[in-house]
């Protein structure tokens, strides 16, 4: 038996008992107690590591076998066992962890003009070997027609496996509903088949960026409509309607009525200019109550204080692309004052770092302040005139390291970079090393196995992963060889774009994908559901 199998319980129990159960249940004693086969030879065997479940279990010592893309065996070998394997990695001082699962990004597919973005190397050399892109409303590359898009990808050999859900805003565009706030009947059920079709294609469920245009318009019954096609076998996450403090407990609200016909996941739950433990704790709270109704309700997170975004995120709800021409004229003095308003709020024009603006290309880098100095203008009139709507991208330092951290310390709580290969926010490159660092190595706020299963078992979870997740045995190989004091991030929001370290071996469906922070060679596939 596997020091894993709970032997102990039938101790006290009459022989033939035993030999009952073991009768009756010859699959749980060949899953948990196998030795390894010796006629065979598997193609990597991991060796004396310390193994993190992924479960939160303690870690305990142990040997990991793979053949082909899967684990064969994970336990202790009897001694003096012969085993053969075509390549034998020595994990001895090292932790072996399932590969970690990036449960909010995005991701549209290499372009032309970047076809490396195919390697993933940013989620690669941060230990990700999964992760979950068509997130904010946003279907990949705005596609209606998802199996094409995923097989193009598959074709492709993308670094790391991916999976997608479907975009409510693609869904809301291919169908013609627009910036509309309601739907027709016809509208609705064209949208339904949509999210049918992407479901089938291998979807896992639908996500909301209901800050975004045209997301923004809708309410609760187009979302209820469509949640009901996704059922409780898949999930909705969304980018909420607000994340400003004030706005967030009503968002939320909102936003989880839909636990009344599917699970519901929060994607980079913050607040934006709240403060303090307490307050962290209050917005928990509105999770743990659903919770307690016996809905499944989740939520994702980053490990930075920073958020990154388009500029209009700053204009009122009643500014949009197709009115903010006339706004300006007619309602000027009313946008001046709201945008200074918030602005103010979110720490001020210097908390505003630009990462992208079209006008004014040398000011990547740096801050609204700075150009409205250089301006010698008001910021807000600086957004409204000169950048406009949709001139600009940036960072904004608007959130409270204490207020975040309880948040991210939540075991329903996974991590999720919101990154992408092209992404100028360091989270793209840096979250799961930063993570590690962070809460398990500095502050020791998690235990390594508590900080591995939230970015593991966790995930899998919310996602309803059937093989991937965890390191056991018939598992796909995905698999991590490090010492966790040694995973640096370091991408900082001046140098967004620097690989992290620290991660020894990165495994990919039983492959080196990754040896001493190199590259080796590109290993993933698309994963899809069966809802
Ligand atoms: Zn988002």
């Amino acid at each position: 038996m596997s020091k894993h199998a709970p032997s102990h319980v039938f101790c006290s129990w009459p022989l033939y008992l035993i030999g009952v159960i073991i009768l009756m249940c010859p699959f749980s004693i060949y899953a948990e107690g196998k030795t390894p086969q010796t006629s065979i030879s598997y193609d990597l065997w991991i060796k004396g590591g310390t193994i993190v479940d992924g479960l939160g279990k303690k870690p305990f010592k142990g040997d990991i076998l793979i053949r082909n893309d899967t684990i064969e065996f994970l336990g202790t070998p009897p001694r003096n066992s012969a085993i053969k394997a075509s390549h034998v990695i020595d994990a001895k001082d090292k932790m072996v962890t399932p590969g970690f699962i990036d449960i909010h990004t995005h991701f549209d597919g290499p372009s032309s003009e970047n076809p490396e973005d195919i390697a993933l190397a940013n989620f690669l050399s941060m230990g990700v070997t999964t992760i979950n892109i068509g997130q904010c409303g946003d279907s990949p590359a705005g596609t209606d027609d998802l199996r094409a898009w995923l097989e193009q990808i598959e074709r492709q050999k993308p670094g790391v496996n991916l999976l997608t859900f479907v975009g409510h805003n693609t869904i809301r565009e291919k169908t013609g509903v627009g910036l509309r706030k309601t739907p027709s009947t016809s509208e609705l059920e064209a949208m339904k088949n949509l999210l049918r079709k992407g479901l089938d294609a291998g979807a896992f469920g639908l996500s909301f960026g209901l800050e975004y245009e045209p997301g923004k318009f809708s309410e609760k019954e187009e979302w209820l409509a469509l949640a009901k096609v996704v059922g409780r076998k898949g999930s909705v996450m969304s980018h909420l309607r607000n994340e400003d403090d004030d706005r967030l407990e009503s968002s939320m609200k909102e936003f989880l009525t839909l636990t009344q016909v599917t699970n519901a996941h929060i994607s980079h739950l913050k607040s934006v200019y709240g403060k303090g433990e307490k307050r962290g704790q209050e917005i928990l709270a509105i999770l743990n109550n659903a919770r307690k109704q016996g809905f499944r309700v989740t939520a994702d997170t980053y490990p930075y204080t920073a958020s990154a975004t388009t500029i209009n995120i700053l204009f009122p709800d009643w500014v949009n692309s197709a009115n903010v021409d006339e706004m300006k004229k007619s309602r000027r003095e009313e946008l001046l004052t709201y945008i200074r308003t918030k602005v103010t709020k979110r720490n001020g024009p210097a908390a505003t770092l630009f990462t992208e603006i079209k006008k004014f290309p040398n000011f990547v880098g740096k801050t609204l302040d700075d150009l409205a100095k250089d301006l010698k203008r008001p910021f807000e009139e600086v957004i409204v005139d000169e950048i406009g709507f949709s001139g600009a991208s940036a960072v904004y330092f608007v959130m409270d390291e204490e207020l975040q951290d309880v948040i991210a310390r939540d075991p329903n709580v996974a991590i999720g970079s919101d990154g992408s290969p092209r992404s100028k926010h360091p989270r793209a490159f840096g979250t799961f090393a930063k993570f590690i660092r962070h809460f398990v190595v500095e502050k020791n706020y998690l235990t390594l196995e508590e900080a591995v299963r939230k970015v593991t078992g966790l995930p899998s979870t919310i996602l309803g992963l059937k093989d991937r997740g965890l390191l056991k045995e018939r598992y796909k190989a995905d698999i991590l060889i490090f010492a966790p004091k040694n995973a640096k991030d370091r991408a900082t929001y001046l140098s967004p774009q620097e690989l992290a370290t620290g991660f020894d071996y990165v495994i990919l469906n039983g492959k080196i994908a990754l040896r001493d922070g190199k590259i080796e060679s590109r290993y993933g596939t698309v994963i899809k559901s069966d809802l």
